[in-house]
C-alpha cells in the first residue's frame, strides 16, 4: 500500500483513550490494565470478501464496522463486555490510502459504540481478496460468562428479536446485543447462550448438543422479520427464512423459569430430554428441524 508510514502515523493518531490501555497501538505490543476480579474472555472472527461482504457493494466502512461487530456479538453470547481488539488486514494489491482509512475508522465506530479500543494491528499487501480479521479481548466485569453447555431440559428457549432475510442489509447494519445479553444473563436464570450468526437451526443444535438435550420449537411463535417475507427464496416460506437464514446476530438463551416481563426476549420453545431439535406446527405435530442454513456467499 502507497504511504504505509503515513497510515501507520495516522492510525496512532486515531487512538482512544480508554482506562483500561496503559500503552496503546504503536509499541510492539499493547499493554493493558485488567481488573483482578475481571476474567478474560478471548475470540477471533474474520469477514471475506465474497463470503460475509461484497467489496462491490459494501462500502468499507460498513466491512470495517461488520468485522467488528461479529466480534461484539459474541461478547453479547458470552454475556461479557467488551474491552479491547486487535486486528490484521490483507489488502488487496493498490488499495489506497483512503480506503485503508475507511475500513479501520468503521471497525474504530463500531467499537467505540461499546468502549472496545482497537489496540493493535497489522496490515499487508497481497494478490487476493480483502480479508479482515479481528480478535476481541473481553471481561467478566461482575456478570458470569455464560456457556452453550448449561441448558437441561425443561427450560425455556427464548429470541431477542425478529429473523430472517439478513441478507438484504441488516447482517452489515446489525448492533450487537451486548447490553441486552448483559441484562438477561445479570438475572440469573439463563442457562445457556447463544448469537444467532447461522439460524436458529444450526445454532440451538449447538446448545442442544453442548448440553446433552433436545429442543421443541413453536412454528407460530418464531419472530418472522418482514425481510424474510420478501427473500423469495424458491420453494422457501417466511418462516424457514427465519428459521434457517443466519446473520441476524440476535442472541438465543435457554431460561430456568420465565422471564421476568421487562427483559428483552420472545418465547419461542422449550428444551427436552430428548434428543434433536423439532419444529412444532399447529395442528401437525413434530417434524425435525433440519439444518439447512445458507452457506454464507453473497
Ligand atoms: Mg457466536
Amino acid at each position: 500500500m502507497a504511504g504505509e508510514f503515513d497510515f501507520i502515523a495516522w492510525l496512532r493518531a486515531q487512538q482512544t483513550a480508554s482506562a483500561l490501555v496503559r500503552v496503546p497501538a504503536g509499541d510492539d505490543l499493547a499493554v493493558l490494565n485488567w481488573p483482578a476480579e475481571d476474567l478474560l474472555l478471548v475470540g477471533v472472527d474474520q469477514v471475506l470478501d465474497g463470503v460475509h461482504f461484497d467489496s462491490a457493494v459494501h462500502s468499507p466502512r460498513q466491512i470495517g464496522a461488520k468485522v467488528m461487530n461479529r466480534n461484539l456479538s459474541d461478547c453479547a453470547a458470552m454475556a461479557c463486555l467488551p474491552a479491547a481488539a486487535v486486528v490484521s488486514a490483507a489488502l488487496p494489491k493498490g488499495t489506497s490510502l483512503e480506503y485503508a482509512k475507511e475500513l479501520y475508522l468503521g471497525m474504530k465506530e463500531a467499537g467505540e459504540a461499546f468502549d472496545c479500543a482497537i489496540v493493535g494491528g497489522d496490515t499487508g499487501s497481497w494478490a487476493g481478496r480483502l480479508a479482515l480479521s479481528l480478535t476481541i479481548l473481553g471481561r467478566s466485569a461482575g456478570v458470569t460468562p455464560v456457556t452453550r453447555s448449561g441448558a437441561q431440559p425443561g427450560q425455556r428457549i427464548y429470541v431477542t428479536g425478529p429473523l430472517g432475510g439478513s441478507v438484504l442489509g441488516r447482517h452489515m447494519t446489525f448492533v450487537p446485543r451486548v447490553a441486552e445479553a448483559r441484562q438477561i444473563a445479570a438475572t440469573g436464570r439463563v442457562r445457556a447462550m447463544i448469537d444467532l450468526s447461522d439460524g436458529i437451526s444450526r445454532d440451538l443444535g449447538h446448545i442442544c448438543r453442548e448440553s446433552g438435550v433436545g429442543a421443541v420449537i413453536y412454528a407460530e411463535r418464531i419472530p418472522v422479520h418482514l425481510d424474510a417475507g420478501r427473500m423469495g427464496r424458491a420453494g422457501w416460506s417466511p418462516l424457514e427464512h427465519a428459521l434457517h437464514d443466519g446473520e441476524d446476530y440476535e442472541v438465543l438463551y435457554v431460561a430456568e423459569g420465565e422471564m421476568p416481563p421487562e427483559t428483552l426476549g420472545i418465547f419461542v420453545g422449550m428444551t427436552t430430554a430428548e434428543p434433536g431439535v423439532r419444529l412444532r406446527t399447529p395442528g401437525g405435530g413434530d417434524v425435525p428441524l433440519e439444518v439447512k442454513g445458507w452457506e454464507h456467499g453473497l
